[in-house]
């Protein structure tokens, strides 16, 4: 049976790793912390004492933790799955990386025989546990085409951007847009309550009209009702990627992400005030009366 090594069992992981199991993979899972993982092994997942462990044997390593320096944790330290991956094995990072990281990760893993697949991903927790993410890959087709089976129970959209490391750009310019997006709101309904406007009448308005994305529909409901139930995505992980992303733009463009480096400043207060919240959170930093 096909094997799959599924590491870091977060809001996204966790769901993901199921669907492997409802596809009938045989699964081998790891976690920071086990506690995540009970209800997966409980459904037959295999507990791993290591990423290494879980790699042992495995057709494809599928990475799901929140930042560089996890996924180099995973992937490269002594007991990381790179030291058990059988040469030709695809190793597929689903993490939202820097740049750079994916560069050296594929130099790295490369290096030792293994295929590098960047496959960061949009959709919400939800979209995870249903196999209805959008995964946006960086790959050579043919490494590409190699993996799709193992991308088919996570992501109902593929879109192939390029080569190794333009997924990653792709979903950096997303995020950093929708940290834009998300911070430029909040100042809105901010201002638009301290002004004392009908705020039903508001986020009506929001939700319908010329600024009407997807991000500000959502957000703009939850942060007039100020309902942050079911967090699924931090500001601490809004921040990481916005400041990945403005690191990519400082690279490419010869003027300076004015509005990304706002934003990036704008996450870094509310991950220094709620890391593990909500992103819409945001409104409560900034609506406070002059
Ligand atoms: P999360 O719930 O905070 O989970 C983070 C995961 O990373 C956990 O499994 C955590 O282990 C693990 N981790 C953190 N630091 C680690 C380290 N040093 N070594 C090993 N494992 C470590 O985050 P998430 O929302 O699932 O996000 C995961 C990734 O998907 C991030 O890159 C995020 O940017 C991206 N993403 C998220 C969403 C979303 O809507 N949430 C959407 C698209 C992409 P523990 O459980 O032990 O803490």
């Amino acid at each position: 049976m096909t094997r799959v090594a599924f590491i870091g069992l977060g809001r996204m992981g966790h769901g993901m790793a199921g669907r492997y199991l409802d596809a009938g993979f045989t699964v081998a899972v790891w976690n920071r912390s086990k506690a995540k993982a009970e209800d997966l092994i409980a459904r037959g997942a295999q507990w791993a004492t290591s990423p290494e462990d879980a790699a042992i044997d495995a057709d494809a390593v599928v990475t799901m933790v929140a930042d560089d320096e996890a996924s180099r944790a995973v992937w490269l330290t002594k007991d990381g799955a790179a030291a058990t991956m059988k040469a030709g094995t695809l190793a597929i990072e689903c993490s939202t990386v820097s740049y750079q990281h994916a560069l050296d990760m594929a130099r790295e893993l490369r290096g030792r025989g293994l295929v590098y697949i960047d496959c960061p991903v949009t959709g919400l927790p939800e979209a995870a546990a249903t196999g209805k993410l959008t995964l946006l890959v960086g790959a050579d087709t043919a490494d590409l085409d190699s993996a799709k089976p193992y991308l088919a129970p996570i992501g109902n959209v593929i879109r192939h951007f390029g080569a190794v490391g333009s997924g990653t750009v792709y979903k950096l310019i997303n995020n950093l847009m929708g940290a834009v997006q998300i911070a430029s709101l909040a100042e809105g309904i901010a201002m638009a309550e301290q002004a004392g406007l009908d705020m039903k009448l508001v986020a009506e308005a929001m939700a319908t009209g010329a600024v009407a994305s997807p991000q500000v529909i959502r957000h703009s409901r939850r942060m007039v009702a100020r309902d942050f139930s079911g967090a699924s995505f931090t500001a601490a992980l809004r921040h990481k990627d916005a400041a990945y992303a403005v690191k990519l733009a400082e690279a490419l463009l010869a003027e300076a992400p004015l509005l990304g480096r706002a934003a990036v400043e704008a996450y870094a207060r509310a991950k220094a005030q709620m890391p593990d919240d909500d992103e819409g959170k945001m409104i409560e930093i900034v609506s406070q009366p002059k």
